[in-house]
């Protein structure tokens, strides 16, 4: 990212001799821009996603009613995605505040446009992308503005491949990518900007034969399917961080009142070579590394519990590029080996129902199962991990 940052510095610091000439000034009422370029992942459907949001402020008087918002390959000017008004109120969200969904920006109001592009793998990636606004301006004379803003590069790193965090079958990829909120549109307001850590973590839990996430008594962790498994390194590294004495929470409700610092519980932060995984969660007295251990890909580390902020015993895992769980920039990664061996299509409700009462989740096996290399696990994607 620095030597990304250097490069820049330096090409701005020696423009080329042919200069192109400047672009005309355009009045655009709305601005906007990227939070965070974007970084292509292949998903375990088979097609390669974009995730990231779009900053917008309404500079105008007005009220700015969107019509459409456009993602375009800025190149050939080919729209990638088309959203209309109905799915605009559902991803535009003001002040970047999750429940404040509008497809209207008032007078000098912001938001922030959470976006999901889905491309066939065989198409040629595309380097850059633009953002093509439709809207009206609520004036006394209403004025119909058509701009293009928000040129943004695709990252081109390919995404970090990660081993297997845990083994056995029936893991479900809970709060996954990519269109699911409680992760992907975790933005947090912090030190003086919004930051999305959690943009591609996965909640994993763990069904029984019976598609089951516990059976018994649904407040003690120990009736989870997943409670104890035994947490591995997804990679060689070297622990950042780690906390170990946090007491598990009683499932079946968030805690109330717990301190931002305590939301992880019981973690781990590894540092794999410039990128960090976070392990949340852990069951107290589990966390067998400390800050400066060196882990090698395979190591059991910890095991899963219920401690922070959870309400079930699972395994929270991300990507980001910072050692800080929250203050971090949230990327994607790959797992070098799984299978799916079936796929809620119920969503994440069904998800929750499970989890409420204890019914068996609503799951459609695939059949024969499937093994991937190297691609995301998609949400509610039911996986099997082997060494
Ligand atoms: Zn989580």
């Amino acid at each position: 990212m620095k030597f990304v940052l250097f490069l820049a510095l330096l090409v701005a610091a020696f423009p080329a001799a042919a200069q192109s000439p400047p672009p005309d000034p355009v009045l655009t009422p709305v601005v906007a821009d990227t939070l965070y370029p974007p970084q292509a992942v292949q998903g375990s459907d088979g097609k390669v996603h974009l995730v990231y949001e779009l900053g917008l402020a309404n500079a105008s008087p007005a009220v700015a009613e969107f019509s459409k918002i456009e993602v375009l390959d800025a190149r050939t000017q080919t729209p990638l995605l088309t959203l209309e008004r109905e799915e605009i109120a559902k991803r535009l969200s003001i002040g970047g505040r999750r429940g404040a969904e509008s497809a209207d920006l008032g007078a000098g109001q912001i938001a922030v446009m959470f976006l999901h592009v889905a491309l066939d793998a065989e198409r040629p990636p595309t380097p850059l992308l633009v953002h093509r606004l439709t809207l009206r301006l609520l004036l006394a004379n209403p004025i119909d503005v058509v701009e293009t803003v928000a040129e943004t590069d695709v990252e081109r790193a390919p995404p970090v491949v990660l081993g297997a965090p845990l083994i056995g079958k029936g893991y479900v990829a809970a709060d996954g990518c990519c269109d699911t909120v409680r992760h992907v549109r975790a933005l947090l307001p912090l030190n003086g900007r919004f930051t999305l850590a959690q943009r591609f973590a996965i909640d994993w839990e763990q069904v029984d034969d019976e598609n089951r996430l516990f059976k018994g008594d649904r407040h003690v962790p120990e009736s989870y399917v997943i409670y104890g498994r035994e947490v591995l390194a997804v990679a060689d590294g070297t622990v950042i961080a780690s906390r170990n004495d946090l007491p598990e929470q009683i499932p079946g409700a968030l805690p109330v009142n717990l301190p931002i610092g305590e939301a992880d519980g019981n973690f781990i932060v590894l540092d794999i070579g410039g990128v960090y995984v976070l392990y949340a969660h852990l069951q107290p007295g589990s966390v067998l590394v400390a800050a400066g251990a060196q882990v090698k890909r395979g190591d059991i580390i910890g095991k899963v519990g219920n401690t922070g902020n959870s309400q079930a015993p699972h395994l929270h895992l991300h990507v980001m590029d910072g050692p800080s769980p929250l203050l971090s920039n949230g990327i994607p990664y790959v797992f070098e080996s799984f299978t799916i061996t079936a796929i809620d299509h119920a969503g994440t409700a069904d998800l929750d129902a499970a989890e409420a009462t204890g019914k068996p989740m609503e799951l459609t096996p695939l059949v024969p199962p499937q093994h991937f290399q190297n691609v995301l696990p998609l949400d509610l994607s039911i996986v099997e991990f082997s060494r």
